[in-house]
């Protein structure tokens, strides 16, 4: 696989065409660190490859449970290998826990068990700060095409949480919430994309509640590779253990 243009480069990703592969991409994980739409940034050495290899583990669990995803393989210690998609604006964020921008929004306790688990579409427009919208939104501004579609992501989040929830507690993590983005390949099929990792995920240690993700950042807590680096030995050690 030959790396070759630079397609688009995010806050946590590079996104790389490759030679000859026309469908394919190489995403690149970076070490940068952003939080309140990059107000807030730090360079985490060693944090893309620890994303890396914990997308790869989720996307890979995901994919045996029947989720299409754009994960191809993992190619190196930062690096993986993509189907190229082209991305729906709209980040679908899956909440069990009520914590961070509800909380604050909304005056929900945090720490407050969501039952039904929520559900909430945010439009990915930086420049915007990605604010929180409503089907219709979606429907008026053309970010996806058809109600159908709309109903389609919300309930393969809900699929997701429902294999990711079983999966972290067995690590004694509590999956608190997440965001996904997902895109439409080659042949219209809508994919999840980008990826799944301490930095667009909340974990909470399930007996102590500590705070084992972006949060630590977020918050100044601090320690933040030592808390990445404990979901990827937790989650590494129990595939191992399972194979
Ligand atoms: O900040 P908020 O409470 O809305 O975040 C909900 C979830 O979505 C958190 O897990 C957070 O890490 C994730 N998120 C993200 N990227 C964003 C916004 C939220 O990964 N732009």
């Amino acid at each position: 696989m030959e790396k070759s243009k630079l397609l688009y480069e995010g806050k946590g990703k590079k996104l790389y065409e490759v030679k000859d592969k026309s469908d394919l991409l190489i995403a690149e994980f970076k070490d940068d660190l952003t939080a309140f739409n990059a107000q807030k940034r730090d360079v985490e050495s060693g944090k893309g490859a620890l994303n890396n290899e914990i997308s790869t583990i989720i996307f890979q669990e995901l994919m045996k449970n029947g989720i299409q995803t754009h994960f191809v393989e993992k190619l190196n210690s930062t690096e993986m290998l993509v189907k190229k998609v082209s991305i729906i604006p709209i980040e679908v964020v899956v909440r069990n826990v009520a914590t961070g921008s509800l909380t604050r929004r909304l005056g929900i306790p945090d720490g407050k068990v969501l039952n039904p688990v929520l559900v909430e579409f945010y439009y990915k427009e930086d420049e915007l700060g990605d604010p929180i919208i409503t089907d219709d939104h979606a429907l008026l501004m053309e970010l996806a095409e058809t109600q159908e579609e709309l109903e389609f992501l919300k309930t393969q989040a809900r699929k997701i949480n429902q294999i990711l929830i079983p999966f972290f507690d067995k690590v004694d993590l509590r999956l608190i919430d997440f965001k996904l983005e997902f895109g439409k390949d080659s042949e219209g099929n809508i994919i999840l994309a980008d990826e799944v990792s301490p930095d667009s995920c909340r974990f909470w240690d399930k007996n102590s509640g500590e705070k084992l993700d972006k949060d630590r950042f977020r918050e100044g807590i601090g320690g933040i590779k030592v808390a990445y680096e404990e979901v990827r030995n937790r989650i590494k050690n129990k595939m191992l253990g399972e194979k």
